[in-house]
């Protein structure tokens, strides 16, 4: 038995890569080769196969690549983006529990015309800055 991974239009996609790349590296390819490729990839969002498909084909070579190679790539394109995706999340997006001190357990307030740094009062109640403090405090110990 079979297991479709994936919908009937991405596998058409997928095929289409791998076409693609057998007429850029000027191979033959038969039916069983393309239905492997397509089984190989199936995990793979489609933008990431064909981004792959595009990177290997561009990089070129005397082999034609393999279903491994060209999953690894694809995998490798998801990985960067997901790390771009985090990187260039704005910081305004990130919640805080205390919007006193965003959750870092020390607020800014002005005594007598100065700012001072006071111990917030959402300490005991502070998830984010008891978790905060509790790996802090972990870390310094591990590392004596
Ligand atoms: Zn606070």
């Amino acid at each position: 038995m079979t297991q479709t991974l994936v919908l009937p239009a991405d596998a058409k996609a997928i095929d289409t890569c791998t076409a693609e790349l057998a007429v850029a590296f000027q191979r033959q390819i038969d039916a069983a080769t393309v239905k492997i490729y397509r089984e190989t990839m199936s995990d793979v969002p489609l933008w990431a196969i064909q981004e792959a498909a595009l990177t290997l084909r561009r990089k070129g070579g005397a082999f034609f690549p393999t279903a491994p190679e060209w999953h690894r790539v694809a995998e490798q394109l998801i990985q960067d983006r997901t790390r771009e995706a985090l990187a260039s999340r704005p910081a305004t997006d990130v919640l805080h529990e205390c919007d006193g001190c965003r959750d870092t357990g020390w607020c800014d307030v002005e005594r007598d015309g100065r700012q001072v740094c006071i111990p917030c009062s959402c300490r005991p109640t502070n998830h984010a800055y008891q978790r905060m403090t509790k790996s802090s405090r972990k870390s310094q110990n591990e590392e004596l």
